[in-house]
């Protein structure tokens, strides 16, 4: 190893610098590196911790068919032959991809192209879904295309800061310290609205416990107190906003009822909007809370409508941030890894099918989206697709309703899983499983929260027979008969061909564009500095500052939303909402940072947050057992009571799963509904209830 290795931490969509370098003991020292402008040298303690996980505990070394070991031959021969066969026998919607944000970019961009321009069925979904697609869909409606307009840098210049739905200090706790610092320097407010008193509201100068998909409202409300009291930017809104005065029209509401909806009280809504109508530099950094709901797409457009009504984009400091949780959400959506993108932000209109099919020279590329996350795992219930490949997730865990998808699984008649660890609840039901490289060993690019594309790079050895996503992704390709199309031979080849693609007839059509990236060559593809898009001839330091967005008009639209009750309501059966979300020190289903006896000691098992009226209501102590049922699945829990709560509200960590602790599965529980937009399960309000155990 070189004297230190730069890559890119593995874990949130902050995207922290890390360098790694070996001790005197041969040992793997793990240390923030201070050039990357994500954390100049911090990391939180998942990424401290990164040297703890390294190793062959729980490593999946070979692949195997049918749970017994298999050489590569083998099993990429049966992959490659079972899938032509169903598609031949099927069509090419009887397949499906199901992917993940841990994947780096070029392995994201070869499945989507092996999937969407050769196999020919949009059927690619990643657990991104789950994560930032109703930001995505509200991008889109607002802006015309699915951009960031704001960076990290506006936590520091910004003078009042509204964080929705995100406990920043435990899902991104380098963001939260470097608004936390900024704070302490220039005295930025924070407004938390979460209706969860959580880590974050630490900094809170307000926090408003908003009763859970109150949202709407109470942004509606906002927009409505900056209309009275003359807050619009009258140049920006007539020059670059349209659906101005439909929005208004639908959308107004008084301070009283939104209270009342709200479940706050009226001097908190008061001091929010007045804070908001006073303070040119708002930024407003939202996240789960706003996207897992039937209706986040919703309340992404209700927080921007009152941003393009006071021209409050895309300038220093202010503007609309939506935090991605995963390591490379924005780097799948970039090359197309939801069901309902193609590539390099193009959409299944017909001049981007033409687009794509003559750059990838692709005959049989998919015509129309595909089936999002919830919808695939219907899809193979009910026997329509019957071979699906899961990469680098574990949806038996994830997925709401998880025991229809345990059942859906079962049921499929060829599963494949390719994934670096072995033994995770989805792995159980796989016909093939492939070992892929874990990081460290993998070389490549991820993109951050901010646009922000760094590299990941391998120190050290693949672990036995394990090979990078994308190269086992070729080898399945050119055993399918795509030789020509799948001609890759490094992450490097694959890199290249993506910022050609993003560039390939574009002149500013498209946001993302990598066209002037400064070095391509081989050697510049080992050296990339961390670095934003877009990189080329259109490339601006800001979107949108300059009223110039990717519309049909070229301007950015308001919409018109109205508050909507979650799907599901409580009733006299089921009287709680069910809340679930990350806990500080582990990702995702604990694969990884459960390896790490320091993360563990955190939070040691699952447990239920519970409010102490609804306790005692109950009859649940604290320390004891409680029994969870919604109307898909239970769970059994340890007690946890917090004044921290709402009275009718609960909170469950997400990461449990069955192979490290037996009936503590939230995607059990959660129920099966998603936004009609986005198409993002409504994992923060599924209605439970509740008893001893
Ligand atoms: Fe940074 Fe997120 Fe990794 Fe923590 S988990 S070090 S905040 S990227």
């Amino acid at each position: 190893m070189a004297d230190s290795i730069r890559t890119t931490c593995p874990y949130c969509g902050v995207g922290c610098g890390v360098l790694v370098s070996k001790d005197n003991a041969g040992g793997v020292v793990v240390k923030g590196d201070p050039d990357h402008p994500a954390n100049f040298g911090k990391l939180c303690s998942k990424g401290a911790a990164l040297g703890d996980t390294l190793g062959q505990d729980n490593r999946l070394l070979t692949p195997k068919i049918n749970h017994q070991v298999a050489t590569w031959e083998q099993a990429s021969d049966l992959v490659a032959a079972r899938f032509k066969e169903t598609v031949e026998r099927y069509g090419p919607d009887s397949v499906a991809f199901y992917v993940s944000g841990q994947l780096l970019s070029e392995d994201y961009y070869v499945a989507n192209k092996l999937i969407k321009g050769f196999i020919g069925t949009a059927n690619i979904d990643t657990n991104s879904r789950l994560c930032m697609s109703s930001s995505v869909a509200g991008h889109k409606r607002a802006f015309g295309s699915d951009t960031v307009p704001q960076t990290y840098e506006d936590l520091e210049t910004s003078d009042l800061v509204v964080l929705v739905g995100s406990n920043l200090a435990w899902c991104h706790p380098i963001l939260f310290q470097r608004l936390k610092a900024a704070k302490k320097k220039r005295g930025t407010k924070v407004v938390v609205i979460d209706p969860r008193k959580t880590a974050t509201c630490e900094i809170a100068d307000l926090h408003l416990a908003i009763k859970p998909g109150s949202d709407v409202l109470l942004f509606n409300g906002l927009l409505s107190y900056l209309d009275q009291n003359g807050a619009k930017d009258q140049s920006y809104v007539a020059a670059f906003v349209e659906g101005l005065e439909e929005t208004l029209h639908a959308t107004a509401v008084d301070i009283l009822s939104v209270a009342k909806g709200c479940d706050v009280s009226v001097a908190d809504v008061l001091a929010f909007y007045d804070g908001f109508l006073k303070t040119d530099r708002t930024l407003s950094v939202y996240s789960q809370g706003v996207n897992q709901s039937s209706q986040g797409t919703d309340k992404v457009n209700s927080i921007i409508n009152c941003h393009l009504f006071t021209g409050r984009i895309g300038r220093e400091g202010c503007g609309p941030l939506s935090v991605t949780g995963q390591p490379n959400a924005m780097g799948g959506r970039e090359v197309g890894g939801l069901a309902n993108m193609l590539a390099a932000h193009m959409d299944f209109t017909p001049d981007d099918i033409d687009r794509v099919s003559r750059f990838w020279q692709a005959q049989n590329i998919a015509k129309e989206p595909g089936k999002k996350a919830l919808d695939m795992f219907e899809a193979i219930h009910e026997g329509q697709i019957k071979a699906v490949w899961i990469m680098a997730t574990n949806p038996c865990v994830s997925l709401p309703d998880a025991g229809r998808v345990r059942e859906a699984l079962e049921k499929c008649d060829f599963v494949v899983v390719s994934d670096c660890v072995d033994h995770t609840d989805t792995m159980a039901y796989a016909d093939v499983v492939l070992p892929a490289a874990a990081w460290g060993e993998r070389n490549g690019t991820v993109t951050n929260t901010e646009r922000r594309i760094s590299r990941q790079r391998a120190f050290c050895d693949l672990a036995g027979e394990a090979r990078p996503d994308w190269k086992i992704i070729t080898q399945v390709a050119r055993k399918m008969g795509f030789e020509e199309a799948f001609p890759y031979e490094s992450s490097y080849d694959v890199f290249h061909e993506h910022v050609a693609l993003s560039a390939f007839e574009n002149q500013g059509r498209r946001d993302f564009d990598l066209s002037g990236w400064i070095d391509l060559s081989r050697a510049g593809f080992d050296e990339i500095e961390p670095t934003q898009w877009p990189v080329g001839t259109y490339a601006k330091d800001r979107f949108f500052g300059d009223g110039r967005f990717y519309t049909a008009s070229g301007k950015g639209n308001m919409v018109p939303v109205q508050p909507k009750s979650p799907v599901y309501p409580v009733t006299a059966d089921y009287p709680y909402v069910l809340n679930s979300g990350r806990i500080r020190d582990q990702w995702h289903t604990m694969t990884r940072t459960g390896l790490s006896p320091r993360l563990s000691t955190h939070v040691i098992e699952p447990y239920l947050e519970v409010h102490p009226e609804a306790a005692l209501c109950e009859g649940l102590l604290d320390g004891g057992l409680v029994e969870v049922t919604s109307n898909w699945g239970r769970a059994i829990l340890r007690v946890k009571i917090s004044e921290n709560m709402k009275r009718g509200e609960v909170f469950m960590p997400m990461h449990w799963s069955d192979e490290n602790s037996a009936e503590a599965v939230v995607g059990r529980l959660v129920n099966p509904v998603c936004d009609p937009y986005s198409g993002q399960p409504e994992s923060k309000h599924t209605p439970v209830c509740l008893k001893p155990f």
